[in-house]
């Protein structure tokens, strides 16, 4: 689908492309080389006005918020199908945005936003109200209507799954969306941009404005024609886009950082537990809010564990993106590698022991990072604790069930969480105490549309996927017509 519009990474307003206002340019760096892919738009508060301006008229005026679920559950689908339809295309955006290697691209990323659009558009066929008996002399039934429009502010490493967490029921509910993508990843925002007029999505109802954090994102969270902000990113932004939500009494919903711990007791099918372990910290370079940065190793087995990870993690595959080989890309930018080479380094300090790499690898001039796994770090290290964000495991060991629940809830994130085991009481009593939004038991991330996801504790609240994110895009209007 060539559009010159589009390849000029423009601004989506209203159902036009447009330069912004200040003819404000931004770099897009392909990470596997470090040189500039393209440029993009770079909106200040003046074109996020003119975004925020279009969808308040689509949603006040309709017909998409007051169209019927059925007619938007047909547009949904036909939003799906063209994602099919362009899955390459797709495929092609994000990995040369974020670094992610073709191989995993399409089955993962493209495939799970596409079922998000389809699962919704078969839940937005669900949307109902109910009847309340009352001894009132009164019919009272209550109505689900849009919560109006939505601020969808999304992060660098996921960013087709994760506008599509927010778009798909957003959407569904009738809703109108200003879409700020990530700073340095905006490619397939834009893309979908498209996708969704093709598509039939009236114009105004999705509007895409790239820029930075600070000026575009900023001016998006304090606009006053904004009904509810829906925020992916890290917990120190979530904090101060929470805030002034707050202030303003609008509805957020805050999917924040993580550093899940991956918990092996000595009762695991210990290769199974391996090939887990493994994916949940290399899988998107580690860049991944619900990776298991943190293994819990039952002290029996800790040892051999550490040998056979020693011996397998620098045989996976890391390399150039498009690569059908390759599973492990390079960082999506120079600053997430910095920040990896600063934490590694820490550890060292901290008395960690590199079991294996902790380094970067020169290639091509991108921003590789090899697959390194840390023991012997105590458990205040600021590099067991804190979110490194790359492709860094640290392995630590504990004598009991109590103590390993204790250090896997003992920092102050709370997304997602694992259990290795046979014993099937164990796996669900564990389950229960784990303080995360979603725990994996024999597997790591396992995710799907149905399954809903989110945070406790630092990582946020509110829930996206499943039937609760179509909830959290409506209100709940009460009407009782008098029997008298
Ligand atoms: P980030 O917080 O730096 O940026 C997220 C988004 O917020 C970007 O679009 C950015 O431009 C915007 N932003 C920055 N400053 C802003 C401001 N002042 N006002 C409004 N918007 C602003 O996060 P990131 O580095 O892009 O993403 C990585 C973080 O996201 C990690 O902490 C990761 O754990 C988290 N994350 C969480 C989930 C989840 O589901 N919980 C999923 C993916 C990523």
């Amino acid at each position: 689908m060539s559009d010159p519009e589009f390849e000029e990474g423009r601004l989506f307003i209203g159902g036009q492309w447009r330069e912004a206002a200040k003819g404000g340019r931004t770099d897009v760096i392909d990470p596997s080389t470090g040189q500039v892919a393209g440029t993009v738009a770079a909106a200040d508060e003046t074109d996020v006005d003119a975004a925020v301006t279009a969808a308040r008229e689509a949603f006040d005026h309709g017909p998409w918020s007051t169209t019927s679920p059925r007619e938007r559950s047909r547009v949904l689908n036909k939003i799906a199908d063209l994602m099919r339809e362009n899955a390459g295309e797709l495929t092609r955006l994000e990995s040369l945005d974020v670094g992610k290697p073709v191989a995993l691209c399409g089955p993962v990323d493209v495939r799970t936003a596409i079922e998000h659009y389809e699962f919704y558009a078969g839940l937005a066929q669900t949307l109902d109200g109910a009847t309340r008996a009352t001894p009132m002399n009164a019919f009272a039934y209550t109505r689900r209507e849009p919560v109006g429009v939505v601020a969808a502010i999304t992060p660098f490493n996921f960013p087709l799954i994760l506008s599509s967490t927010k778009l798909a029921p957003a959407l569904a509910a009738g809703n109108t969306v200003v879409h700020k993508p990530a700073d340095d990843t905006p490619l397939s925002a834009l893309f979908m941009a498209k996708l969704f007029q093709a598509a039939g999505v009236p114009d105004g109802v999705v509007n895409v404005v790239t820029g930075t954090g600070p000026v575009a994102g900023e001016a998006l969270l304090r606009h006053p024609g904004i009904d509810k902000v829906a925020f992916t990113g890290s917990t120190a932004v979530g904090r101060h886009a929470a805030a002034v939500a707050g202030e303003a009494l609008k509805p957020v919903t805050m999917e924040l950082g993580g550093n899940a711990a991956h918990i092996v007791f000595e009762d695991a099918d210990v290769e199974k537990a391996i090939g887990a372990i493994i994916k949940g910290f290399v899988f998107n370079t580690g860049q991944f809010c619900m990776a298991g940065p943190r293994l819990l190793v039952a002290r029996p087995l800790h040892d051999t564990i550490v040998g056979i990870l020693a011996e397998a993690v620098p045989g996976v595959p890391v390399g150039d993106p498009r690569d059908p080989a390759t599973v492990v890309g390079p960082m999506a930018a120079d600053r997430h590698l910095k920040k990896v080479e600063e934490y590694v380094a820490l550890a060292r300090q901290e008395g960690g022991r590199v079991v294996c790499d902790g380094e970067r690898l020169d290639l091509n001039g991108g921003y590789y990072y090899e697959p390194t796994v840390i023991a012997g770090l105590p458990d205040d290290s600021r590099a067991v604790r804190e979110e490194i964000f790359g492709p860094v495991l640290t392995v630590q060991p504990f004598d009991s069930e109590d103590e390993a629940i204790a250090l896997a809830n003992g920092i102050r994130y709370g997304l997602a969480a694992g259990v290795q085991t046979g014993d099937v009481a164990r796996a669900h009593r564990v389950a229960a105490r784990l303080q995360a939004g979603i725990v994996w038991v024999n597997d790591w991330a396992m995710l799907d549309p149905a399954v809903p996801f989110g945070g406790v504790k630092d990582s946020g609240f509110g829930r996206e996927s499943g039937p609760e994110a179509l909830a959290s895009y409506t209100r709940t209007k009460s009407v009782v017509v008098s029997l008298g």
